[in-house]
């Protein structure tokens, strides 16, 4: 039963978020924050310990976003890196980083690819830095206070695909779980589910390799068994989020940082607030959760649909051919001038 005691901590949380909305960073008390930085294509998520503690999970492009986004936050000081894995949309941010703030250590994964990816940037900015730098590969772990983080990947110290060197974090609190995963890819999501099948649970998924459907096969969304799954990813050229991904998060609660920008959820261990930044940097708040294990909406997510939509088709300036949602060329097209409501798909390029 959902007591009046409860309710009235929440009343007085919502109260406190909604003071601070727009004014400052979202510490305080005892709430976990994630935010989930809209970084154009790439992955940064940004963590603030109820403690004070904070750590950051990639950055990005070299394009600044992620240090400008920690910067409006009045941010100085980052404990913890942790660099997924070395592509460039997940570390091409991080020398902005180290340079620009008080860096505690960073964290790489002790994997490589049959191809191996080096960045240099990335490891002159730790040699200049001083920074300790320290590998990581599944069953390492750290607590953040109250936070536990678990590495669940990489099971393995050589891949085929880089992509599948990442390192799998779960975040847990109180009763709330995050599950954040990199680029891993099926080799790697095959490996957890083998050897952390009763770990992988989470109520948030963040979705690997930016909704390609190298990842999120059917046994590991089956053996993580979200609630709520965010989408890391901006333009692109690969056609993320791709339709089998999609389809497989179809009834859950989606959030998307290419139609929604920066999405925070925070989290007293047992409810679930989350916001998103608008046009002008103000939060904007979208879906609140409550009972966590088994999340029950207080304030219902937003619909996120894709951008375009099923039975419509949409031409192009020259307006040769049309194309439907799911047509590998729609997202690449610039101009979309006409979208035809209600044509039959018998002539629509696939
Ligand atoms: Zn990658
Ligand atoms: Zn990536």
């Amino acid at each position: 039963m959902f007591q009046k005691r409860n309710f009235a901590r929440l009343s007085l949380k919502m109260i406190l978020i909604t003071a601070i909305l727009g004014i400052t960073s979202f510490v305080f008390g005892d709430i976990l924050t994630v935010h989930f930085i809209d970084v154009g294509q790439g992955d940064s998520i940004f963590v603030q310990a109820p403690d004070g503690q904070t750590m950051l999970i990639d950055a990005g492009l070299s394009n600044g976003k992620a240090e400008n986004y920690l910067k409006s936050l009045g941010v100085e000081i980052v404990d913890i890196i942790v660099a997924t894995h070395l592509h460039a949309d997940h570390v091409g941010g991080l020398p902005g980083i180290i340079e620009n703030f008080n860096v505690g250590q960073i964290v790489t994964p002790q994997a490589d690819s049959i191809k191996p990816t080096t960045y240099k940037r990335l490891s002159k900015s730790i040699e200049d830095h001083g920074l300790q730098e320290t590998k990581w590969k599944a069953g390492a772990a750290l607590d953040l206070g109250d936070v536990t983080v678990e590495c669940l990947a990489p099971n393995s110290e050589l891949y085929k695909n880089i992509n599948d060197s990442s390192i799998v974090l779960k975040l847990t609190y109180g009763e709330v779980s995050f599950l954040l995963t990199g680029d891993a890819s099926k080799d790697s999501e095959k490996e957890m589910v083998d050897i952390h099948k009763d770990s992988l649970d989470s109520n948030i998924l963040k979705i690997g390799h930016h909704g390609s459907s190298s990842s999120s096969t059917a046994a590991f969304m089956e053996a993580v068994n979200p609630q709520i799954v965010v989408f890391l990813l901006g333009d692109n050229t690969y056609d993320h989020p791709h339709e089998e991904v999609w389809d497989r998060v179809s009834g859950l609660a989606v959030f998307r940082t290419d139609l929604q920008d920066t999405i925070i959820f925070t989290t007293d261990g047992e409810t679930i607030n989350s916001y998103s930044t608008s046009e002008n940097g103000q939060y904007v708040e979208l879906a609140s959760y409550r009972g966590a294990r088994r999340l029950d909406f207080v304030t219902a997510p937003p619909a996120v649909t894709q951008p375009f939509a099923r039975n419509t088709v949409y031409m192009t300036k020259a307006a040769k051919t049309y194309h439907r949602c799911g047509c590998r060329n729609l997202n690449r097209l610039s101009i979309l001038l006409n979208r035809i409501q209600s044509i039959g798909c018998s002539r629509v390029c696939r």
